[in-house]
């Protein structure tokens, strides 16, 4: 109850009526202790937790009054996807001295390959090396359409602000390379990728998100590959770190073969709205992810459920409670509830929205994202993922102040800007942000990711702490108020939307 009056009395357009009650602990802890039961299996996509998960969140939006916004009167816009794990390999790569074909050795421990389909061959593609893949796109496609690449994962050495292997592997990708193989930035590093490279990897499944092949190799592998063709590696690296870098023709030639379990499957996003009472005024999104890791230990352990507890049953409470809140107030503008599949493979719901959305992402004025918000003891001091990266940080200290919060002025909490699902609209220049008291204290953040962040122990019990949770989740509601209204938040140039989005 406590920021009621001063909400109401800063923002014009609201009634004077006492507005429904604040969101509680126990309202969230309600909601978390289902999605975080064994009986849903730890949420993973493509299982009967996902069923059961789906129809939770749909059931709680539609009895709050939110109708159906995934398109075709449903709740639920699918999301097509795929699993692979590679099975069996053989490689060999060669290079031409004079007429005669000679080949170069690469161990089997030192390469792992992967291919779209279930099994996928190349003869004799040639080897291209585009440094870190940061050319353009006209020069990338150049050189490496149908060609095998080479890249670096590491970002060079203290380069700041430098695109991340994900963005700079997916040019690679558009450009029209027949396969990818990264190049583990340091022998200790291997064995890690390695590790992770074995299990199944979760993609959208469609076009352009997987190459022909995909591989990771050593960069002692990929050193003797570049050296034997006559091409001076530790040189090639430098010069692709100091920027202006050409990809370069090897010389070499792949013969590769793999065979790869692949598992194609159907998931969802779940999307709900609050009909604005202004046609055409725009709209605002809150999103998080629905999913979390499923079975994640084998026998004989006896705890074998990732319950995601924190990560991100707290996050999908949040954004029921305060639909529940927003649905009363009738807004001016469309507020739209998005709970996404698959972030935990690399944002995979969040990207498939964006790539094809229920509703036009023009419409959106501001984006709010909220995962993993149950870990602070209360929700003062807030941390802004996104800060500094729209016009908007303005208006967000507005609403903090007319809420008694105090926004976290460094940006600390920008580490994490790729790794949310709020990134995606960012990188379509749509004002997203992740507020939470819950990465506003650094060590208490930390102490979760070294701990039972992505472990069995993330899980309903007495250490959950959830009074920032509750903070937070009536903050989110003061937020969908504020930006919601036209009266708080016109949009600039008369309605023109889109003027208020990042880098405009
Ligand atoms: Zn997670």
């Amino acid at each position: 109850m406590r920021f009621c009056f001063a909400v109401a009395a800063l923002i014009s357009s609201f009634s004077m009526t006492a507005h429904a009650e604040d969101i509680s602990e126990t309202d969230l802890r309600a909601h978390i202790e289902i999605l975080a039961s064994d009986d849903f299996g730890g949420r993973k996509p493509g299982t009967e937790g996902e069923n059961k998960t789906l129809q939770y969140i749909a059931t709680q939006w539609q009895q709050a009054g939110l109708v159906p916004a995934a398109g075709s009167s449903s709740w639920y816009a699918p999301v097509a996807l795929v699993d692979r794990t590679p099975l069996e390999q053989t490689v060999r790569f060669s290079r031409f001295k004079g007429e005669r074909e000679k080949t170069i050795r690469i161990d089997d421990d030192q390469i792992m390959l992967r291919s779209a389909m279930q099994s996928g061959r190349s003869t004799n593609v040639p080897v291209v090396h585009v440094g870190y893949g940061n050319q353009s796109a006209d020069a990338l496609a150049k050189a490496v359409s149908t060609k095998l690449a080479f890249i670096f994962v590491s970002s060079p050495i203290g380069a700041e602000d430098f695109p991340s292997y994900r963005e700079r592997k997916a040019k690679v990708l558009a450009a029209g390379a027949w396969g990818v193989i990264s190049i583990a930035g340091s022998e200790a590093r291997y064995p890690r990728l390695a590790r992770r490279f074995r299990r199944a990897s979760t993609n959208i499944n469609a076009d352009g998100y997987h190459a022909g092949m995909e591989g990771i190799i050593t960069e002692a592998a990929a050193e003797k590959l570049l050296r034997k063709a006559g091409i001076d590696y530790k040189q090639l690296a430098k010069d692709a770190a100091s920027g202006a870098f050409s990809p370069v023709e090897t010389g070499v030639y792949a013969d590769l073969t793999s065979s790869t379990r692949v598992r194609s499957y159907q998931s969802h996003n779940v999307i709900g709205k609050i009909p604005g009472r202004k046609l055409g005024s725009g709209a605002v999104l809150f999103l998080g992810h629905w999913d979390h890791l499923g079975e994640c230990r084998r026998e004989p352990a006896v705890d074998r459920i990732c319950n995601g507890a924190v990560d991100n049953a707290s996050g999908i409470s949040l954004l029921i409670e305060t639909a529940k809140r927003l649905v009363k107030d009738r807004p001016d503008r469309d507020i739209y509830f998005l709970a996404t599949t698959a972030e935990e493979s690399g944002l995979l719901g969040a990207r498939a929205f964006a790539a094809d959305p229920s509703f036009p992402l023009e419409d959106l004025v501001a984006v709010f994202n909220v995962d993993t918000v149950a870990l602070a003891p209360d929700g003062k001091l807030l941390a802004v993922v996104g800060r500094g990266k729209t016009d908007l940080d303005k208006d967000l200290e507005k609403v903090a102040a007319a809420e008694d919060r105090e926004i976290d002025k460094t940006d600390k909490a920008n580490a994490f800007l790729k790794r949310q699902d709020g990134y995606v609209f960012l990188e379509k220049d749509i004002p997203a942000f992740m507020i939470t008291s819950a990465f506003s204290d650094q060590e208490r953040l930390d102490s979760f990711l070294n701990g039972r962040y992505h472990g069995v122990d993330d899980e309903v019990d007495e250490t959950l702490l959830l009074g920032g949770a509750a903070d937070d989740a009536n903050f989110h509601v003061a937020l969908g108020r504020y930006f919601g209204s036209v009266d708080t938040y016109p949009l600039k140039d008369g309605g023109n939307l889109g003027t208020n989005s990042a880098g405009e």
